[in-house]
């Protein structure tokens, strides 16, 4: 339908909200979170951004449509966007536009169309049903259309009818979710991988807003590793606006690990510090939840079992692992959809891949990772040691 619209009408572009509607008492809130997001994503352009009706639209010009369109997209809490051309109410103007619309349809070889009225303004003298038919015998007499079709049209052209009236052909959707920050603060912990940038998204459209931690054996993972997974940040700051990136290395303590326990424990014994080094990170900053990208059954370590064992070294915060029932294919879907990906699959090494045994255990038990991880006399010694010498980057 896109290639039968004018681009150079589309002045306005209409925001509905889904979900945002169903908050009752929350929803003041929610709608100010929700203009505090698109007017941090269009802080470079042009625009107005107005109510109508308890809808939100975008004044624009319309030279900007496709970038604002694809900034607005990314703006969570917004359901569906409508790129549309804004005229009053006055009977000859809504008419005239619309011709407009037709013509240009028909010239870009549309054959039948239908007129959709939605009159939320019940001040508006004459009902949809009614205007719909008037408005389309209009079209009919004044421009070339000789067919109105009610299934499948070529172009169907749609009036909004609120204090303005707007007129547009194509309903885009988009991500849905909740306004950034409206369902609290998480800690992500972002590896260089596929699965934590997707982890990041999902949980940020839900409404959380997101900072990041990165673990590093530093000098045996590489500048350039560290790189990687800032342009990751970067990238993810499109959606999750403002956020910091924190990185901690873990040397001392996976040499420890590598030095006196089992093996094929390692992973496991590794990812324990991770968790643990997270949880005291939130608890000082107060983000309320720990964020990863594991998935059931992806690797040994993210057995039942591994799970478990990762799980047990958290103490209070609740762990969410968006990704937990995903196959790789589909998470690999969202992060080519967000634009993480390619930077994903560029080589780097990982912190865990370092020490990472030959055979990791795949069904460890807590009581056998506990024992071994006893073997660190001075565990929290190298725990506070690692954890004062974090440093962190910001971003967006
Ligand atoms: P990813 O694609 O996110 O790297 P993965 O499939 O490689 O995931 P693992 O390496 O087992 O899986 O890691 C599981 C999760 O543990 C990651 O999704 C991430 O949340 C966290 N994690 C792993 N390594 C690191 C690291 N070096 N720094 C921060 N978090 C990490
Ligand atoms: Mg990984």
């Amino acid at each position: 339908m896109e290639k039968y619209t004018d681009k150079n009408l589309l002045d306005t572009i209409g925001l509905s909200y889904g979900e945002l509607s169903l908050k009752g008492k929350n929803r003041g809130q929610f709608e100010r979170k929700l203009r505090n997001r698109i007017n941090r994503n269009l802080k470079e352009f042009d625009y107005k951004l107005v109510e109508d009706l308890s809808k939100l639209y975008v004044l624009i010009d319309p030279k900007d449509l496709e970038k604002i369109t694809e900034k607005l997209k990314k703006v969570f809490g917004i359901v569906g966007i409508n790129q549309s051309s804004r005229v009053s109410q006055k009977d000859e103007e809504i008419k005239a536009k619309v011709l407009e619309f037709a013509n240009y349809a028909y010239e870009k070889g549309a054959r039948t169309f239908k007129i959709s009225v939605n009159r939320s303004n019940k001040e508006f003298p004459i009902n949809s049903m009614d205007y719909a038919k008037e408005v389309g015998a209009f079209v009919l007499i004044n421009s070339p259309f000789e067919k109105v079709k009610m299934k499948d049209p070529d172009v169907m052209i749609y009036i909004d009818i609120r204090k303005e009236v707007y007129i547009y052909t194509t309903r885009i959707k988009t991500y849905g979710g909740l306004p950034l920050g409206s369902t609290g603060k998480g800690l992500v912990l972002l590896s260089g991988g596929i699965d934590s940038p997707v982890a990041s998204f999902m949980m940020a459209k839900r409404g959380m807003r997101i900072n990041f931690v990165t673990f590093n054996s530093f000098p045996f993972t590489s500048k350039q590793a560290l790189e990687k997974i800032k342009e990751l940040t970067n990238i993810l700051t499109d959606y999750t606006g403002k956020s910091r990136l924190y990185t901690i290395n873990i040397l001392k303590l996976q040499e420890e690990i590598n030095g006196k326990t089992r093996k094929e424990y390692a992973t496991i014994l590794t990812r324990r510090v991770m968790m643990r080094l997270s949880e005291r990170l939130a608890n000082s900053m107060q983000y309320q939840a720990l964020i990863t990208g594991e998935s059931l059954g992806q690797v040994a370590s993210q057995t039942l079992g591994g799970l478990t064992c990762t799980n047990a070294s958290v103490e209070k915060l609740p762990v969410f692992r968006p990704l937990i029932g995903m196959d790789k294919t589909e998470i690999i879907d969202i992060a080519k959809e967000i634009g993480t990906y390619e930077k994903s699959i560029e080589p780097h090494e990982d912190s865990c891949v370092i020490f990472a045994p030959k055979h990791p255990v795949t069904n460890p038990k807590l009581e056998d990772i506990l024992t071994e991880e006893a073997k660190i006399e001075n565990y929290e010694e190298l725990m506070d040691e690692i954890f004062s010498e974090k440093e962190y980057f910001n971003f967006g």
